[in-house]
């Protein structure tokens, strides 16, 4: 939204076309950005953001006040099992937005983390003071090891030159514009897909990977996309914020499966392929944004399954899948 000569905040949003990218734009485009901010969402064309010329030039040329920085290379449980080392080196590499906001004065960073960089067997709920009290889980190393490491830069940055950068934690993603690729998205995603494909195509039953006993914190990413805009608005601190719906709101993967058969009308049975991975235990805790927002109104799971579920029948012939 700009509004002439009252823009204040200049906000880049990198990685501005992917899930949460997409649903910040949405809620900006539908009333909640202000008039003294102007929103520039980056594409990935845009710039490399694991090249430093580039991420310096993209700033010099945007100009932010503030940035959003959701520019990753991301992918469910199974793609991180195969590529560690790839995930590692890309996101060691994905901190030069860090250096770019401080040489160029900006006001606030926020950077994106995943529950799923949290120390395995640890304590549950786990909260935002344990990120670094364990080796991660062994599925996806490269990826928390290196997404860990924004924490400490913004410890760094904060100490040595005052610079107010933050990051978030949710928990699992999902919604429009998701990735619906069955071998490398996340678990919703590749389920939708696979049940449009038993509808449409195979007509057979659907396929959950793993016992289906593992339990997950859905968040809706139109709701994580109003809780950025707060981060970015109000939160303060230099610490990281887990932003997920509470433990009582945890899911089993089976539940969700069911909740996908419901909202995509499917009477097809489900089986269970337990020769495939079940993934880490990540139940964390929300009680630290229950007290910034106790009153925070998360979409239902089943109603943000339907509208996902919608949205990608609607617009399949361009999903990303
Ligand atoms: P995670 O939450 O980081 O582990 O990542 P995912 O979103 O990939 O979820 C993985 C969990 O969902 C594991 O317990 C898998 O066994 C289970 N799962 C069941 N079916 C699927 C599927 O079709 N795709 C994926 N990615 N996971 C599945």
């Amino acid at each position: 939204m700009e509004g002439a000569g009252l823009v204040g905040k200049h906000i880049l949003v990198t990685g501005g076309t992917g899930l949460v990218g997409r649903a910040i734009e949405k809620v900006v485009a539908d009333g909640e950005g202000q008039l003294d901010e102007e929103w520039i969402f980056m594409f990935s064309r845009d710039a490399d953001m694991m090249s430093t010329t580039e991420t310096k030039a993209l700033f010099e040329k945007h100009k932010p006040t503030h940035v959003i920085h959701l520019a990753a290379t991301v992918g469910g449980l199974f793609r991180n099992i195969c590529y560690n080392l790839d995930f590692w080196k890309k996101h060691t590499h994905h901190t030069h937005h860090m250096h770019s906001a401080y040489e160029t004065g900006v006001q606030k960073v926020v950077s994106c983390l995943s529950t799923c960089i949290f120390p395995d067997k640890m304590m549950y709920p786990v909260d935002e003071s344990m990120i670094h009290n364990g080796p991660p889980h062994s599925s996806n190393f490269g990826y928390s090891y290196a997404k860990r490491m924004i924490d400490i830069q913004n410890r760094g940055y904060f100490e040595q030159h005052g610079c107010r950068f933050t990051a978030v934690i949710p928990t699992n993603v999902f919604g429009p514009h998701d990735n619906f690729n069955i071998e490398d998205g996340h678990v919703l995603p590749g389920l939708i897909h696979k049940v449009c494909l038993a509808k449409h195509e195979t007509g057979s039953a659907l396929t959950v990977w793993g016992t289906g006993k593992p339990r997950r914190q859905f968040i809706y990413s139109l709701d994580l996309a109003r809780l950025f805009l707060w981060v970015l608005r109000e939160y303060d601190e230099v610490e990281p914020i887990i932003l997920s719906v509470g433990e009582e709101d945890e899911v089993s993967i089976r539940e969700a499966a069911e909740a996908i058969l419901e909202a995509m009308d499917f009477r097809g049975e489900l089986v269970f392929d337990t020769t495939k991975a079940d993934g880490q235990f990540k139940t964390a805790s929300n009680a630290k944004l229950r007290r910034y927002l106790p009153s925070f109104q998360f979409t239902p799971f089943r109603k943000a399954v339907k509208e996902t579920c919608a949205w990608f029948n609607t617009n399949y012939a361009n999903a990303r899948k």
